[in-house]
């Protein structure tokens, strides 16, 4: 079984990138209503006790468990990469993962104009990802609906949620505006301990 992750922050530290009453919603409402889900298909069967990340890559996309899991996946990630809004600490990458993002995409500041664009021309709901490869190679994935970068192989290092239930309530239809606001809570240290610690 699955349980709603607690935010690591106050629910109004994002601000204003993320508003209180978006976090209210996307956290409290979105997340728990596919924790709570998932848990109601699983009880009872063998995949009640599996690992969510395995649950992710068995179940047979589409149905009801892939997207449940898939969403809690692609959710816990989302909310434990951030730090409140204005922390001077992980404001940028730093060590082999800053080496990284120079290596494969240029510059940090051409990593996250590419980012940026690919979260912008995802068409409908979906994620936006920096993922790394077996050898720590870095690209950026776009993924429909709640699928996550472990199905495809890849190690999910960094994701932009782009439904719109993520960004409606404080940037209706400016996707764009909302996904540029995301790099003032970005913490750093939080992705690059996903790209390090394997
Ligand atoms: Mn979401």
């Amino acid at each position: 079984m699955e349980a709603l992750i607690p935010l690591p922050y106050a629910q109004d530290s994002l601000e204003p990138a993320i508003s209180a009453k978006t976090m209210g919603f996307h956290h409290g409402k979105h997340l728990a209503g596919y924790v709570a889900n998932l848990n109601k298909a699983i009880a009872g069967t063998e995949l009640e006790n599996a690992p969510l990340e395995e649950i992710v890559k068995s179940a047979e996309p589409g149905t009801g468990v892939f997207n449940n899991a898939g969403q809690i996946l692609n959710h816990n990630l989302y909310f434990s990469q951030f730090r409140p809004f204005g922390s001077p600490e992980g404001a940028k990458p730093a060590g082999l993962l800053s080496a990284a993002i120079d290596r494969d995409f240029g510059s940090f500041e051409a990593f996250k104009e590419a980012f940026v664009t690919s979260g912008t021309s995802t068409f409908g709901s979906g994620w936006v990802w920096l993922q790394a490869d077996a050898e720590g190679a870095l690209s950026i994935g776009k993924y429909s609906g709640a699928d996550n970068p472990v199905v495809h192989g890849f190690r999910p290092i960094l994701t932009f949620d782009v439904w719109e239930h993520a960004y409606y309530l404080d940037y209706q239809n400016r996707r764009t505006d909302h996904l540029v606001a995301l790099w003032d809570v970005v913490d750093w240290m939080i992705v690059e301990s996903r790209y390090t610690i394997v």
